[in-house]
């Protein structure tokens, strides 16, 4: 029971209980794009249980755990993803990845 709680957040709407699994961290990486096909600032987030999210901060494209990930609104994840990506860019306190 206790590592349940550790590496899950649960929250209570009514009848409803949304469970996900913690972050664990965050980290900044220059990496290649597929999709711009050159080296762009990522973001990558890791979450217990689940390989890394990564996502491009140039166009925007997510990757979760290696694998691409479709966009299920285009205009507004993109844009979304982008944002992410260059907030933690801006915050000094996430550590580069060492390649
Ligand atoms: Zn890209």
């Amino acid at each position: 029971m206790r590592l349940w709680q550790e590496t899950v957040s649960c929250e209570v709407y009514g009848n409803l209980t949304i469970c996900r699994a913690n972050l664990d961290g965050v980290k900044r990486k220059i990496d290649w794009c597929y999709d711009c096909k050159g080296r762009r600032r990522f973001g990558m987030w890791f979450y217990e249980w689940y390989g890394a999210r990564q996502i491009c901060g140039n166009c925007g494209r997510r990757w979760e755990d290696g694998e691409w990930m479709p966009f299920s609104w285009p205009v507004s994840d993109r844009q979304d993803n982008i944002e992410k990506v260059r907030t933690l860019w801006r915050k000094s306190a996430a550590p580069k990845e060492k390649p």
